[in-house]
């Protein structure tokens, strides 16, 4: 049968290889090929890649052009599909040596533009991970404006996708763009990175091992486990980019992190180390980015400087009993070479660098992390957790690179000493929130009518933030768009969604009584609270069919799809199930607190006192099996929780709190007396109430002089979240009238949107106004306007390093100039562009009793500064103004200048950093002589030279009250500084 004949009658299963993973990844691969081959045109090119059209139409086009095109094309279409394929995909097709030649097309063509097309697929492939790099130089060269830079990199692109945008982009550029695009790959080559591997000779059993390996790590990654275990979706289509943060702030790095990052350079604080710890709450997305990263990696789309890559979850270690060698642990859980084991492993410790580890999940070990017990040998067996902290350590199999998954809470000094650099996962952008939505609908009036939704209920937005709840909400898309009013406010809310969707979309008989529902599915609450509330006490994630068995959990049950069966392989081959999500394990532990008969009466008590569970879980001898024999003593008799359970007792705290509020009452009341649920409710309030007395009690008297402070310590965030999620603002108020402070701190706190409101709904009731310091945290715009409803208490409000652009400053502002406490306000280090200086112009001209306005380190130019002058003219209260690290030059000086000459009020000028020149020292020059109040002027950093200073040492002349004139690092030599100093000692250089 010649080409073109096997193409016709192959036609649905070649269209099912190259579609069915839901990826076009393999239709563009072949495209690549079949450009380079010269088989296709570029309007051919176009016609088949329609932007928008389903995946499959695309395939059939191409099916089509290929077979007009005639057995010469069908020859290489085949062949191209059989490189591209892997091989269980292309296991149904015959190619039966009809495959033409693929020819090795010369580099040397006689244009550029030909070279693009000649070598796509390989230019595609030395393009991933550099991309970023490569447009940077076309744009330093001036062939691309970074308009064309966004255009390419749209984060709704694959890396190999980007970087085929980014060669058709090249071409439309012409010729010379090209050049530069070469050149660059050229340089890049002969630098030696990305590394060559080809170099390397690999031994033929290794090559069939990475194959496997990649294949079934493919294979294992490239769905995303929704509910039921029924529906399966794409990472592809799903996979959203998470915001990804250093933990040590780092000065080259002015660009959002990717992925590559992770292993890259950036950031690096511990050369020496070899792992990379990514820490994020639960649901920040952690194991959904290891899974992109793996499938990334399975593909040759990224991270290829990898040979080998070995997927360790921590839960599904966590039931491994017997003690491993690290070769067992590599061939046994990740992928068993079928030949020439020791060959394989002696390859992987002689080139360490080339192998690539991850762990995701380390705080769902039973144990916390010790670098006490130290293995060296590879062969030598030891309890699993032991290898994991000497991987980790590097005393075992130093120089692999290893990535590892935890929440921050649970990650303690003695790992830190061990870690290269540690990355912070922070969840949804705004715009990746709507990104995912769009990806999660296929049809776009209902992404439309989602995000709508959304946009009005910005307590909800605030909570989107966090990928699992994003996923929730979309996922429970029709209860919220019919829910008009009683739209969901807090995480009880979001998760009781979920449960009435999960419940009802299985139901036969639809159950539209608003409250009955939950009365129905009473026993399979019960079943599943149970076991999810004993897991929770013993760090246990992962149950057994017998532990099911135990807590009454029948296949039915199961079926509703909270339980999925564990993706990690079991080490004895038999069925385990583990919660859709940690959070949903929390949620029903804490449904079983609230309606279970059989709990003890203490329950609640200890749950917020965080020494609950080991007791509470020790009656049950099936999950003590899970256990080793050395934890059993501890667990019998232990009373205190390890860090790494903290979280998931904090997390099923703050459900309870949510399920015993006032407003859920009516759908517990036919499963559970009122008696009892008032009696719970209470109890609730009670723990609240001492334990935000506990953290007030922890206040220390001020210094004589000095403003009473407090420094939240840990917990009390969890503490307002756990009121804010009673929604009852009596309990909120009782608690907040017993605070007496004047400065309220919760710097590097880990507070986004969603802690914001939470944080809004209880200090909102505060007797008197604080200072609110949230430095470091994630609050972004969304946050920003969470926390509107107790600007009001806010005198001064400190966000520094928080991620908000000028949108959330407009929000803050229009509520602010309404606010008589409000006077203080520092935004250091945000995304603070000109477009914010129009807000703060308002506010100056609006509140006569504002003091001090600090935007340090934005993106401030001269023109912002006029725009800011225009406020300043008319205000007759600030006496602090900071704008170091922006960019007013001399004409924002000038504009600054003539507006505060006059001033009354101002102390405190810093312009440190701006690309002041002489020009605008001149003019500040004019505020030293007129105005009476300044006493520092801080210049710094600046390109004054000898005419500006002189211009200020006049001034000084006339001027008593001005203290210091900051000039340190300006455009004056050193004999230059030494007489300025003589004439003028108030100059500080
Ligand atoms: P974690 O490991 O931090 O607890 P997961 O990775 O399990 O969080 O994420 C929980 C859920 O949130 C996933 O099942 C998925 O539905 C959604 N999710 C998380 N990250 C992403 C992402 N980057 N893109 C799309 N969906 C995501």
């Amino acid at each position: 049968m010649c080409a073109q004949e096997l193409v016709l009658k192959q036609r649905t299963q070649i269209l099912h290889a190259l579609c069915s993973s839901g990826s076009a990844e393999h239709l563009e691969q072949v495209l690549d090929i079949l450009f380079a081959q010269g088989e296709l045109i570029w309007e051919d090119y176009q016609n088949i890649q329609v932007p928008g059209r389903a995946l499959y139409t695309n395939a059939r086009q191409l099916l089509d052009l290929v077979y007009t095109k005639g057995v010469h094309t069908c020859g290489i279409f085949l062949a191209a599909l059989e490189q591209v394929l892997p091989e269980e995909r292309g296991d149904g097709i015959s190619f039966s040596g009809c495959c033409s030649e693929l020819k090795e097309k010369d580099e040397n063509q006689n244009t550029s533009a030909q070279t693009l097309l000649t070598q796509r697929p390989i230019l595609v492939s030395k393009l991933q991970g550099c991309i970023e790099d490569a447009l940077k130089t076309l744009v330093v060269s001036g062939h691309f404006t970074s308009a064309d830079s966004h255009e390419v990199l749209v984060p709704l692109y694959t890396p190999s996708q980007q970087a085929r945008r980014l060669l058709d982009h090249v071409r439309s550029k012409g010729e010379s763009a090209v050049n530069v695009l070469l050149q660059y790959i050229q340089q890049k080559q002969d630098s030696g990175l990305p590394l060559n591997q080809e170099k390397l000779s690999l031994p033929k059993e290794f090559i069939r091992y990475q194959k496997k390996l990649s294949s079934s790590l493919s294979a294992q990654s490239c769905f995303l486990s929704t509910y039921g275990g029924t529906s399966h979706m794409s990472l592809d289509d799903i996979y959203t980019e998470g915001q990804l943060e250093l933990a040590h702030h780092c000065v080259d790095v002015q660009r959002p992190l990717g992925l590559e990052d992770i292993v890259g350079a950036v950031g690096t604080v511990n050369e020496e180390a070899d792992t990379v710890l990514v820490s994020g709450e639960a649901g920040s997305g952690k194991s959904t980015l290891l899974q992109r990263l793996h499938l990334l990696w399975a593909r040759g789309a990224a991270f290829q400087d990898f040979l080998l890559l070995f997927p360790f979850s921590c839960r599904g270690l966590y039931s491994q009993q017997r003690e491993l060698s690290v070769q067992e642990l590599l061939f046994q859980h990740c992928c068993w070479p079928d030949r020439e084991q020791e060959e394989i492993f002696q390859f992987i410790q002689d080139h360490p660098h080339l192998i690539l580890f991850t762990f995701d999940g380390l705080d769902e070990l039973q144990q916390s992390f010790s670098d006490e017990h130290r293995l060296c040998c590879p062969t030598q067996r030891a309890p699993v957790h032991i290898l994991l902290f000497n991987l980790i350590q590097g005393s075992l199999m130093k120089g692999v690179r290893k990535v590892v998954t935890s929440r921050p809470e649970a990650v303690g000094p003695v790992l830190k000493k061990h870690l290269r650099k540690e990355v912070f996962l922070k969840g949804f952008s705004p715009s990746g929130i709507d990104c995912f939505v769009r990806k999660h609908h296929s049809d776009p009036s209902v992404a439309a009518k989602v995000l709508e939704s959304l946009q009005t209920n910005t307590a909800l937005l605030g909570l989107c933030h966090s990928p699992v709840l994003c996923w929730i909400v979309s996922q429970c898309h029709k209860e919220l768009l019919g829910c008009g009013e009683g739209s969901p406010q807090t995480i009880t809310d979001v998760y009781l969604m979920i449960l009435q969707h999960f419940l009802q979309h299985q139901s036969s008989t639809k159950n539209t009584d608003g409250f009955k529902w939950l009365q129905e599915h009473k026993d399979t609450v019960l079943h599943l609270g149970q076991l999810a509330f004993k897991g929770i006490g013993t760090s246990c994630y992962v149950f057994s069919g017998t532990e099911l068995e135990t807590c009454g959990v029948s296949e039915k049950d199961v079926s509703l799809g909270f339980l999925i069966q564990s993706r990690d392989m079991s080490f004895d081959n038999s069925k385990r199930y583990e919660f859709l999500h940690v959070t949903l394990q929390c949620f029903f532990a804490a449904l079983y607190i609230v309606v279970s008969n059989n709990t003890d009466r203490s329950t609640i008590q200890k749950l917020f006192e965080l020494r609950y569970m080991r007791e509470a879980g020790q009656s049950s001898v099936c999950f003590m099996a899970c256990l080793p024999s050395s934890e059993k003593q501890e667990f019998v008799l232990g009373g205190e929780t390890t860090a790494a359970e903290t979280p998931n007792l904090q997390i099923t705290a703050t459900f309870v709190s949510g399920l015993l509020s006032q407003r859920h009452r009516s759908l517990f009341i036919p499963c559970c007396p009122s008696t009892a649920m008032e009696k719970r409710s209470r109890q609730v309030c009670r723990c609240l109430s001492k334990g935000m007395q506990k953290h007030f009690k922890s206040i220390p008297q001020p210094v004589e002089g000095e403003k009473k402070s407090m420094h939240a310590m840990p917990g009390f965030v969890w503490l307002i979240k756990c009121i804010h999620e009673m929604q009852e603002s009596q309990i909120a108020k009782g608690v907040m009238s017993k605070l007496e402070v004047d400065h309220l701190k919760l710097t590097y706190c880990n507070i986004g949107p969603i802690e914001c409101t939470a944080l809004a709904y209880v200090l909102q009731h505060l007797k008197n106004p604080v200072g609110l310091q949230l430095d470091n945290n994630s609050v972004g715009d969304v946050g920003v306007e969470q926390l509107l409803p107790c600007l009001h208490i806010c005198y001064s409000l400190y966000l520094r390093n928080n991620n908000i652009t000028d949108e959330g400053i407009c929000k803050l502002i229009a509520k602010g100039v309404k606010c008589g406490n409000f006077q203080k306000i520092a935004l250091f280090n945000n995304k603070l562009t000109d477009a914010c200086t129009l807000h703060f112009s308002h506010l100056l001209k609006t509140k006569q009793d504002f003091l001090s306005l600090r935007l340090g380190n934005n993106n401030i130019t001269a023109k912002g500064a006029k725009q800011l002058a225009e406020g300043l003219k008319v205000n007759h209260s600030l006496q602090f103004l900071g704008l170091w690290g922006n960019k007013i030059g001399d004409a924002g000086a000038e504009a600054l200048a003539s507006a505060l000459e006059n001033s009354k009020t101002l102390v405190w000028l810093s312009l440190v950093g701006n690309g002041v020149g002489s020009t605008g020292a001149c003019a500040l020059a004019n505020i030293i002589k007129n105005c009476t109040s300044l006493e520092e002027l801080w210049l710094t950093e600046n390109c004054i030279t000898r005419r500006g200073v002189e211009c200020l040492v006049e001034a000084l002349a006339q001027n008593t009250h001005v203290k210091s004139v900051w000039l340190k690092n300006n455009d004056l030599s050193l004999e230059e500084v030494e007489e300025m100093t003589q004439r003028e000692p108030r100059l500080v250089f």
